[in-house]
């Protein structure tokens, strides 16, 4: 059905790990680089650390796989390059070069017509001000590359401006009544599965929870996914995407595109008979889609550095699934698992 044994993952996080499990229960094996620490190496069947800028590792790697994808966005270009000579990557370059910069992506989405917060380019901090002119205030400075977790992230009020120290975009704020997610699969056939839109809270610019059903009227949660599947049909994307919504009164605003599986879907771990993770691989591996449908109600909540201690209590909750990622110490803001409880 697919020539596809083993798949190579850069990147050795939690999303890393939980894309190796559900590779094995395929009968997958699955090949993790991670330059840093990486919990996905304890459960994947090899894992290389070494840097991005090794060219004999990322040889060595890339001739033991089949297909190559990634849970981490920032992978260097010249890895990529090298990486993309010997191997497929899915999803493909472009889908990678648009979401790993803020301009970049603002400006794609803008040119398939879908809405985005206004922006405007801050290359160095003397373009700041004539930017918030244009844009106004209240706003979000944001760097154009590596932010996560609202890292980056410069909000701007009344008072003087800090500046980021790094290439940048201004956001307009956007005064949304909620945020909402869309995880949306897409196969190398161009066949789409989309999961329900969830619901996100953050707290200090982290995730804390999603909740499907997300409680929107079903003209919003359509919309949204005719957004994402917009997005992934532009980019010929193969693989799963998330995309993050913000919902106004004015209509849908995309916030940004994830190349990969997203925090906001792990909720189909409890919630769907083929979950994010699985959805991915069959995808990268040229497997049938699993059909995204959602036969529970989940609330999915992070557990963020000493939520931990929270643990022996969750444990004994019932229709509480647990998922921790076999992180060291806990750390203020560090992302080191997460409960789905099944709503009945
Ligand atoms: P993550 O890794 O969680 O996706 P990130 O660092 O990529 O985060 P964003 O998604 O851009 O950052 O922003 C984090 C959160 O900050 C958003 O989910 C939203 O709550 C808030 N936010 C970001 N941009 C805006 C905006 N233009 N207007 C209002 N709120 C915003
Ligand atoms: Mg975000």
């Amino acid at each position: 059905m697919s020539d596809v044994k083993t798949i190579g993952i850069l990147g050795g996080g939690q999303l890393g790990r939980m894309l190796s499990v559900a590779a094995s229960r395929l009968g997958l094996r699955c090949h993790v680089y991670e330059p840093g620490a990486a919990p996905a190496g304890e459960v994947a069947w090899q894992v290389t650390n070494a840097p991005y800028e090794d060219a004999e590792a990322l040889r060595a790697f890339a001739d033991s796989v089949d297909v190559i994808t990634y849970e981490f966005e920032n992978v260097p270009t010249s890895a990529l390059d090298l990486l993309e000579s010997l191997r497929p990557i899915r999803p493909n370059r472009r889908a990678l070069a648009v979401s790993q910069d803020r301009l970049t992506e603002k400006t794609f989405l803008n040119e398939i017509g879908l809405a985005t917060a206004p922006f405007a380019d801050v290359p160095e901090q003397a373009d700041l001000e004539p930017a918030i002119t244009r844009i106004g205030r209240p706003s979000i400075l944001k760097t154009r590359r590596m932010g996560y977790d609202g890292k980056g992230q410069v909000r701007i009020g009344e008072g003087p401006a800090d500046w980021t120290g790094a290439p940048s975009v201004l956001e307009g704020f956007v005064d949304f009544t909620a945020e909402i997610s869309v995880i949306i699969a897409r196969g190398a056939d161009g066949q789409v599965a989309a999961f329900d839109p969830g619901l996100n809270v953050h707290r200090e610019g982290i995730l804390r929870t999603t909740t499907v059903p997300c409680g929107l009227p079903g003209k919003v949660t359509t919309d949204a996914v005719l957004i994402a599947a917009r997005i992934a049909n532009a980019l010929d994307y193969v693989g799963v995407m998330g995309v993050e919504l913000f919902v106004t009164p004015q209509g849908l605003i995309v916030n940004e595109i994830a190349p990969r599986v997203h925090n906001s879907g792990h909720w189909t771990q409890a919630g769907c008979a083929v979950d994010q993770f699985e959805q991915h691989i069959r995808a990268v591996a040229g497997l049938p889609l699993g059909d995204g449908r959602r036969y529970a109600d989940v609330v999915m909540e992070n557990l963020i550095g000493d939520d931990l201690d929270r643990l022996p209590g969750l444990l004994k909750t019932p229709d509480m699934q647990v998922h921790l990622y076999g992180k060291g110490t806990p750390r203020p803001g560090r992302k080191m698992g997460h409960v789905n409880r099944i709503i009945r």
